[in-house]
């Protein structure tokens, strides 16, 4: 009964490609013995020692050493031998879905059963649990989602919070929860783990003598011996270069000029790796890249690489951390005999997954991160370099099994001046995602509860961020979520996408508000190559058709898409178009998670079927207006400036089309305002992605629609254009909107 009733509860959704079976008891007994071979065994007794006389344990230990599989499992076995096992509760949580499904499954099968009998995972919108699941893997926003209708986490006996170095905006955001949860709790245990780290920072946190917690905090570090007697590691600095890397390095001209440019080199990737296959020995290369653009053109670049020779001597394999579904045995296995294994991978395979066979690691000494500018308002998602300890993670990533090799594309000199670590996401993120959780969870002020943090966020990113909820009008004058706020809390999704979809399906235009926020959460799918940038500008130009919108471009290449998906021709459309079949792919699966989101929370049934949310999905001027009110306050003015047009912000004034838009070197536009997806500070500042939009899509759309309590009028294009109006006047707008059927305002 108790499995039926766990299916029933759980099992909503198909899980990520996974399949896994029973594995044979050899199997296990193979793993049992593996297991007892990890660096974490060693500690093992010491480690349930300390849990059990503190409430509060860091755990420290390189990567690899078991602390993710094993560490829970012994809490497991140890709760399940003193006859507490059918009380306790263990949830671990992890910074990212992949690894929540994949830990799992693995543990699991060491265990000999099936994922989601005593060991399960829970992701949002998808589970496998059931009522004998003692072991949960989750994410940390799943867990802070039931945080707020359990703030006191009753019933879970340990919680293990692990890559807390990555000091990701949510587990930040957990630890200041925790720290005021523990002393209600008691009985609670904590158990934060983490590869490098600055131990001393989280014993200071936790060890304040004002908190009364039950044990005194300790701190376990682990060593992690290599498996491998030798390990080598080269580097592009390297005194004793060997004679192949000489010819490498001669055959790329490197020059320090080539170090110091932002974008990523990819022919410098692509020129290492035809190195090792052609002058090294047997055994797996795993690349550092720094997003999902780039591992998707390194894709096609090594399957048009001439010199790699037989496509099938590879088997090249993407990995990514927002990938919804992953073919995860391949990563893992040995690939057959012939074949050389590639793995091509963000951050992801720095610390969360391990990949025992590599042998080689190419790191490019960059990482997709974002930084933002609270003076400017200004967020961007930038390659940058890595901490020093990200590269020594990165680094350890090879000779694993036997010696192995570290190609660092880049000089010393700009290792030496690379950070010791990584600054936290808080410190570096717009902070209004966080701030409507702090809302939602009832935490009280946002700008004290944030005050706690670890390291606490400026209070002018924190202001700007309330700031922009008010304008949005998820929050109202007195910081009390709206009932548009209360929707926006039930969305893992950034404020604005979220706000996108709501109005999507509201207004009836869901595709392409489906299609955009997938874009917008993920990426954009049109790609540049150098070479033929104009016949891929023509492409997407003709796309956008004279809409004068990168966004219905988007929406339009998506549609194409499908239409030559359905006629199976869909790889030729793609490279006609200059598209990425794998970002179009993954923009799909992401549409459907969005509309599973929605189907979650009431704004879409889906039994009345697609076309009951579609009915002006093709009115042009209804879709600017959603685009309008999900992009606000993302506004530029469109000024006539002669025969030219200049484009201004409140913020930082005069700004610049990005190069690859549709609207780059229009001279007039028909209409006075330009929503864009987002602003970038490269050698100057851009807003990529553009439409050009009406006033009336800026008035009626823009900001927010609830009239505010207080003030006799309301500032509604947020300083673009001064409009002071009643109440009375704002229903009268609101009748509008909703009379709006035909797109035709004038
Ligand atoms: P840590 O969390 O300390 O980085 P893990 O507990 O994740 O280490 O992994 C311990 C070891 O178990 C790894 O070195 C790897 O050899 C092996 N391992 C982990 N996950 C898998 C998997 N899904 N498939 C095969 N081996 C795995
Ligand atoms: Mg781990």
């Amino acid at each position: 009964a108790d499995s039926a009733a766990a299916s029933g509860q759980a099992d909503r959704q198909p899980s990520s490609g996974l399949k896994i079976t029973k594995p044979a008891s050899n199997c296990v007994k193979e793993l049992q013995s593996f297991r007892q071979k990890l660096p974490a065994f060693k500690v093992k007794g010491e480690f349930l020692k300390a849990v059990s006389e503190n409430q509060v344990l860091v755990i420290s230990g390189e990567t690899g050493c078991g602390k993710t599989t094993q560490l829970p499992q012994y809490v497991l076995d140890e709760e399940i031998a003193s006859l507490r096992g059918a009380d306790c509760s263990i949830i671990c949580t992890q910074p990212r879905r992949i690894s929540a499904i994949s830990v799992a499954a693995r543990i699991s099968s060491e265990r000999g059963e099936n994922l989601g009998e005593t060991v399960g995972y829970q992701i949002r919108l998808e589970a496998k649990r059931s009522a004998q699941t003692r072991l949960l893997f989750c994410t940390t926003g799943v867990l802070l989602r039931q945080l707020v209708q359990d703030p006191d986490l009753t019933g879970v006996s340990h919680l293990l919070v692990d890559e807390i170095h990555e000091r990701g905006m949510n587990e930040d955001f957990l630890l200041i929860i925790l720290h005021d949860l523990l002393p209600r709790r008691p009985d609670l245990r904590l158990i934060l783990m983490s590869a490098t780290i600055n131990a001393n920072l989280f014993s200071k946190y936790f060890g304040n003598p004002n908190y009364s917690y039950t044990g005194i905090l300790s701190v376990l570090n682990m060593q992690l011996s290599y498996l491998s007697s030798s390990f080598v590691c080269s580097f592009v600095w390297d005194v004793d270069i060997d004679s192949k890397y000489k010819n490498y390095s001669a055959s790329t001209r490197l020059s320090l000029e080539a170090w110091s440019g932002s974008p990523l080199d990819l022919g410098l990737v692509e020129a290492a790796i035809e190195f090792i296959c052609l002058h090294e020995g047997d055994g797996a290369i795993l690349v550092f890249l720094t997003g999902w653009d780039e591992i998707s053109k390194l894709l096609d670049r090594i399957k048009g690489n001439k010199l790699l020779g037989d496509q099938s001597k590879f088997l090249v394999l993407p990995l990514h951390g927002s990938m919804p579904t992953i073919n995860q045995r391949e990563i893992f296995d040995r690939p057959p005999p012939n074949k050389r294994k590639i793995v091509l991978a963000t951050n992801i395979a720095e610390s969360s997954i391990t990949i025992d066979d590599v042998v080689y690691v190419v790191d490019c000494g960059k990482a997709k991160e974002t930084s933002y500018d609270a003076l400017n308002k200004l967020a961007c998602l930038l390659p940058s370099w890595i901490s020093k300890a990200s590269a020594h993670q990165r680094r350890g990533r090879a000779g694993r099994v036997q010696p192995g090799v570290c190609y660092r594309l880049y000089p010393k000199i700009i290792h030496d001046a690379m950070l010791q670590y990584q600054l936290p996401e808080i410190l570096r993120t717009p902070l209004q995602e966080l701030c409507l959780h702090i809302k939602s969870l009832q935490l009280g002020a946002v700008g004290s509860f944030l005050a706690k943090a670890l390291q606490p966020p400026d209070p002018l990113s924190v202001q700007n961020a309330i700031e922009l909820l008010k304008t949005i009008g998820a929050l109202d004058d007195n910081e009390e979520l709206t009932p548009l706020g209360r929707h926006l809390c039930t969305l893992p999704l950034d404020p604005n996408i979220g706000k996108m979809l709501l109005m999507g399906s509201v207004f009836q235009c869901l595709n392409p508000a489906l299609t955009i926020a997938a874009a917008l959460a993920h990426r954009d799918p049109f790609v540049l190559p150098i070479d033929r940038k104009n016949e891929a500008d023509a492409a997407k130009r003709s796309f956008a058709g004279d809409s004068c919108s990168d966004h219905i471009a988007l929406v339009k290449a998506f549609e194409g898409y499908r239409e030559a998906k359905r006629n199976r021709n869909e790889r030729a459309f793609c490279w006609e178009n200059f598209l990425s079949p794998i970002t179009l792919q993954m923009m799909e699966d992401m549409r459907e998670q969005f509309l599973n989101l929605l189907t979650d929370i009431g704004f879409v049934d889906k039994s009345r079927g697609a076309g009951a949310y579609n009915q002006y999905s093709h009115d042009l001027e209804m879709v600017s207006a959603i685009l309008c009110a999900g992009l606000y306050p993302n506004v530029v003015q469109c000024k006539r400036r002669g025969k030219r047009t200049a484009f201004y912000t409140k913020e930082v004034g005069k700004v610049d089309i990005h190069p690859a838009s549709v609207n780059a070197g229009v001279h007039l536009f028909p209409l006075p305002y330009m929503v864009y997806s987002e602003k970038v500070k490269t050698s100057g500042i851009y807003i990529r992605d553009s439409t050009n939009i009406s006033d009336y899509a800026l008035l009626l759309f823009g900001g927010s629609l609830i009239p505010s309590n207080q003030g006799e009028g309301i500032d509604m294009l947020g300083g673009y254009l001064h409009f002071s109006a009643s109440k009375s006047v704002l229903e009268l707008i609101r009748v509008i909107i909703v009379g709006f059927d035909n797109g035709d305002l004038q």
